[in-house]
């Protein structure tokens, strides 16, 4: 259909988990096998979300350490 408005990409807040049409890209999570994926927070999580760790660097660290 011509002059159809282009759908906006929502996607759910990492933080709050609600769904906002304005997501903010926080954090890109690599994987070994398969494609990635990306994180997104809401505008009004973005600023609050701390940087979100390498999943790889959580392996090496383990679970439970800081
Ligand atoms: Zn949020």
């Amino acid at each position: 259909m011509s002059g159809a408005a282009p759908r906006r990409p929502v996607r759910m807040c990492v933080r709050c988990d609600r769904i906002t049409d304005s997501p903010v890209l926080v954090s890109v999570v690599h994987q070994n096998s398969g494609p990635g994926w990306s994180v997104y927070a809401c505008p009004g999580c973005a600023p609050c979300l701390p940087p979100v760790p390498d999943v790889f660097e959580l392996w090496e660290r383990g679970p439970g350490e800081e």
